[in-house]
């Protein structure tokens, strides 16, 4: 069978082309513009175990979704690794012909010590998520004391493990961890691990988004540049999400995404699949389409493919490029829930 690229497009030309799948609803972590701990306190109600796709049923919804031409998946949630046994969907996974890249981001807080069985599984990479390398900071961020270390620890075995290159994102928040950026561009110039900065976004509705907490991309931009001269570099392929620069002295690359100050819809190629098996077009969107059921009784990976090709020619998404005051109020579905 062959496996070069369909093209089926949404209203606006755009082909799907990767889909984040979120393992789970549930974190270890409660960052505060992500799962703040007022709202995701010991009585909140993640979802019950039978509402959660098994690893079969993600497997056919990943092949339904290569067929139409998906062929990066990314693993997320909820904190992934915290998905037992996430060893086993990675491996049924690598074995999907047509996926070129098989990844998955994470706090890396339980990484150190799944790093190698992911990586004996199949998987290709990792994106770790750290926002300081001062534990005064990180801690405050992710609000349950979880230590800087580990998650250094967690990114060398995963170097280790050969899940490079490794990429490192860093959501910039205003007064909160601003003078993170240089420290972690330090960190990692010469590393080969890239770090991308991202703008801090109104996901969800429950992070009490402020536009005044964003730090924008030219600003992160000009901060590196004065420090360490960098320039753009052109993206390798369509849809891809950071704006990449590279340092002028030979240091490698920063990434940074703008989602909020230059949103770039125009080249979305990402679909999202919900734990519970509800399909998203757009980060920011309120309601999602249900594919459970459809997976659930016994539909055929002919029947899958058609369903995902309904909802795809269908899609007109384009939520940053629309965003005012009034739309970030609409009761859009939590970042945790869908996966980043
Ligand atoms: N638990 C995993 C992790 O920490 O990477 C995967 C899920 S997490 C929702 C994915 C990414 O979304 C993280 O890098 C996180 O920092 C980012 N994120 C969450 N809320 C965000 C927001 N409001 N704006 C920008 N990025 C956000």
């Amino acid at each position: 069978m062959s496996h070069a690229p369909l093209t089926v497009l949404d209203t606006l030309g755009r082909p799907m082309r990767d889909l984040r799948v979120s393992v789970t609803d549930r974190c270890n972590f409660r960052c505060t513009y992500c799962m703040p701990k007022e709202v995701y306190g010991a009585d909140h109600a993640f979802l019950p175990r039978a509402e959660i796709l098994d690893f079969e049923e993600i497997e056919r919804a990943v092949r339904a979704s290569v067929a139409l031409g998906v062929r990066k998946v990314r693993l997320t949630g909820g904190e992934p690794l915290v998905r037992r046994n996430l060893e086993a969907l990675v491996a049924m996974l690598a074995a999907v012909p047509g996926i070129d890249d098989l990844t998955l981001t994470t706090n890396a807080s339980l990484l150190a010590g799944k790093a190698q069985a992911l990586a004996d599984a199949g998987l290709h990479r990792v994106t770790v998520s750290l926002d300081a390398l001062d534990d005064a900071t990180f801690m405050r961020m992710n609000d349950v004391g979880f230590p800087v270390q580990r998650v250094l620890d967690g990114i060398a075995a995963a170097e280790a493990a050969g899940l490079g290159p490794i990429k490192v994102n860093t959501v910039v928040r205003r007064g909160l961890n601003e003078h993170a950026v240089l420290d972690l561009a330090e960190r990692f110039r010469g590393t080969g691990t890239t770090v991308r900065f991202i703008e801090y976004m109104d996901v969800g509705h429950t992070n009490g988004w402020r536009l005044d907490d964003v730090v924008p991309a030219a600003e992160i931009a000009e901060r590196i540049h004065e420090r360490w001269p960098i320039d753009p570099v052109d993206s390798a392929y369509r849809g891809e999400v950071a704006q990449r620069y590279r340092y002028r002295d030979g240091a490698g690359e920063i990434g940074i995404i703008s989602s909020v100050t230059q949103p770039f819809c125009g080249d979305c190629t990402r679909a999202r699949l919900s734990a519970d098996g509800h399909l998203y077009t757009c980060l920011f969107a309120t309601t999602g389409h249900d594919l459970r059921d459809l997976l659930r009784s016994g539909a055929d990976d002919a029947a899958m493919a058609e369903a995902l090709r309904v909802i795809w020619t269908g899609r007109s998404d384009r939520y940053s490029e629309l965003r005012t005051l009034d739309t970030v109020e609409l009761p859009k579905v939590e970042m945790s829930f869908i996966g980043g």
